[in-house]
């Protein structure tokens, strides 16, 4: 990919990725460090190239198996509310997908660790990082709903598939004042929620607003 790809052209041009931004704060996202990073993150190069013209619409669109790249509003939303208590040095990901929300949190944290249950997208991932110079994120194909226990316990978690209910090991792998920002529910009610560890022992727990993201599944696929 040559210099002017990566940049975008056209449909995919930095004037395009700021009208996303203007679309953004429209719709109530106020952390000016995520709209700016969201401004300068190339994100139709997480897309196949059939659909790239569609990268700045605020919409999920397909990346293969059945997944989607989540919709822009959803990242930057997910994103603001992991970070609203300030700076965080160690989150897990689960369901690195196309690297595009790792990408965004990659710029804004110390280290990010991104697990994906489906090998082939987990690579294609990697090599977009690899294209974007992006150095402190480690990858690890596995089920995410068991988090990466022996790299925890994180400042915050950021799950990007559903479960139908929030899964006991990614709470015991959050450290004390750490944020976990998960949907949970089924394909027809689901709720974005936010979950602080307070203490050792107790989890508070704040309904955020409805979404729609594919299921978190158990198991891996080579
Ligand atoms: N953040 C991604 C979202 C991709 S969709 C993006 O914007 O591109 C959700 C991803 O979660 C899919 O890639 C799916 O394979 C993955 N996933 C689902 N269940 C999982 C699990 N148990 N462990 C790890 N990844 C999982």
């Amino acid at each position: 990919m040559n210099k002017l790809q990566l940049q975008g052209i056209g449909m995919t041009s930095q004037r395009t990725r700021s009208r996303l931004v203007q679309r953004l704060k429209e719709q109530g996202i106020n952390d000016q460090q995520v709209l700016d990073i969201m401004g300068n993150t190339p994100r139709h190069i997480f897309i196949d190239e059939a659909l790239s013209h569609r990268a700045y619409e605020d919409t999920a669109l397909p990346i293969g198996f059945n997944q989607t790249i989540s919709q822009p509003y959803i990242v930057a939303r997910m994103t603001e509310i992991l970070m609203a208590e300030g700076p965080l040095e160690k989150v897990l990901e689960v369901g690195t997908g196309s690297g595009y929300q790792t990408t965004v949190l990659a710029q804004l944290v110390d280290k990010v660790f991104s697990v994906e249950r489906i090998k082939p997208l987990q690579e294609r991932a990697r090599q977009r990082f690899a294209l974007l110079k992006i150095r402190n994120v480690s990858l690890r194909h596995s089920d995410g709903g068991m988090g990466w226990a022996d790299r925890g316990p994180f400042d915050g978690i950021m799950v990007t598939a559903a479960p139908e209910e929030v899964p006991p090991e990614l709470l015991a792998q959050l450290s004390v004042g750490g944020r976990l920002v998960i949907p949970v529910g089924g394909t027809q009610n689901q709720q974005l929620k936010l979950v602080i560890r307070v203490t050792d022992t107790e989890y508070e727990t704040t309904v955020l607003e409805g979404v729609k993201f594919v299921p978190l599944l158990s198991g891996t696929i080579r």
